[in-house]
């Protein structure tokens, strides 16, 4: 029989690697967050989670609380405070009127 050609050996053999390869890639690439016990791909993990984990409570000391002096609104979201506070809050416009 001249079935079982080299390339077909071949692809037989290597499709079995690749697939072993695959698990063990996936195996050593999976990775556990202590803190809230999610699992995934480490490249994906380390961006939310271990020292960046919002379960971990040294995340949330790493956060900086910000307070709007205008109307003492308080938020850990740069992007929030900066968009309705500060130069932007409400109350400073009406204090500004009032000054006027
Ligand atoms: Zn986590
Ligand atoms: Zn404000």
């Amino acid at each position: 029989m001249f079935g079982k050609s080299a390339w077909n050996l071949g692809l037989e053999w290597s499709d079995e690697v690749v697939d072993k390869f695959k698990k063990s890639w996936e195996n050593r690439e999976k990775v556990k967050c202590p803190h809230c016990n999610k699992i995934g791909h480490q490249n994906g993990m380390t961006h939310y989670h271990f020292d960046n984990c919002k379960e971990n409570p040294m995340y949330v000391l790493k956060l900086e609380l910000l307070v709007c002096p205008h109307c003492g609104f308080k938020s850990t979201s740069r992007v929030c405070m900066k968009r309705w506070h500060f130069d932007n809050c409400k109350n400073k416009m009406n204090n500004s009127e009032n000054k006027l």
